[in-house]
């Protein structure tokens, strides 16, 4: 059972990724490696784990360092409050998909796409201070993973990383220089929408730690909270449309979006989720 060449897990890799990376060194595609770990990734590879142990699976297979027990513990709480995954992560007509940062992939050493980014309510990159990319630039396709590397692309010829596209093998990160620091201007996004992606990135770390507090009130709250911080509607999942083609929008003075007025932010913002420790700079 165990396996030469594997990967290490880079930090917060989403598992889908490792496996596609995994299977790449092994020269199978990700349906043959998951039947021969006896696995069942069809609908969602995350939650199939979820249901296992990330950590359990990849000490199975070779003694490769990686953060797998985070993945676990953030997983595994989520399947508390989310059994299915169905409110919380990111699918396209019952296919996973993952949003990523451009600037990310374009500066990593090791290309991997990182478990926040299978998440609807992680709109943004707080180390690039930019909005994530919802699909390829080229041909418009969401990044479905896992997926077969050795055979991607138009022609079939695979691609090595993780920053090209797998439909199209053109690299995902074209003109990635363009986004950092885009979401620095506060008069070009409303009130609503900087709480909305504030609380969004809470949740990751709420799931990571346990537990989470709201602004100014001096409780401690079970991750559980976020079933009913989600019903409420206070994470960007729905009727959220801030996306980079917006913001350009906005930028060139052509959306009629209502930005600039503080009525909402109070609000939301009481519902706002104390970072209890951020899982992107613990690396
Ligand atoms: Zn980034
Ligand atoms: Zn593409």
């Amino acid at each position: 059972m165990r396996l030469v060449d594997v990967p290490n897990h880079e930090f917060m890799e989403s598992p889908s990724s490792w496996l596609t990376r995994l299977a790449l060194r092994q020269v199978v595609s990700p349906r043959e490696l998951a039947s021969y770990l006896d696995l069942s990734i069809r609908v969602d590879c995350e939650m199939a784990l979820a249901r296992t142990s990330f950590e359990e699976l990849a000490n199975r297979i070779a003694e490769a360092p990686g953060s797998f027990r985070m993945v676990d513990a953030v997983m595994q709480r989520l399947r508390k409050i989310d059994p299915n995954g169905d409110r919380f992560l990111l699918r396209r007509r019952s296919v996973a998909y993952h949003r990523y940062c451009a600037a990310c992939l374009a500066t990593d050493r090791v290309k991997y796409f990182r478990l926040e980014w299978r998440f609807k309510c992680w709109r943004w990159c707080p180390i690039h201070v930019c909005l994530l990319q919802e699909r390829c630039p080229h041909c418009s396709k969401e990044v479905m993973l896992p997926g077969d590397m050795y055979c991607a692309g138009p022609d079939g010829l695979g691609i090595a990383t993780l920053d090209r596209c797998l439909h199209c093998a053109e690299l995902l990160t074209t003109g990635w220089q363009t986004y950092v620091g885009s979401l620095e201007e506060d008069d070009l996004t409303t009130p609503r929408e900087q709480a909305l992606t504030s609380n969004g990135r809470s949740v990751l770390a709420a799931l990571l730690c346990g537990r989470l507090r709201m602004k100014g009130v001096p409780k401690i709250y079970s991750f559980k909270q976020l079933k009913n911080i989600e019903l409420l509607g206070y994470l960007p999942h729905v009727n959220f449309q801030l996306t980079h083609e917006e913001l350009h929008r906005r930028k060139k003075g052509e959306s009629h979006a209502h930005v600039g007025t503080g009525v909402q932010k109070k609000k939301l913002s009481a519902l706002n989720v104390i970072h209890r420790q951020n899982i992107t700079s613990d690396a």
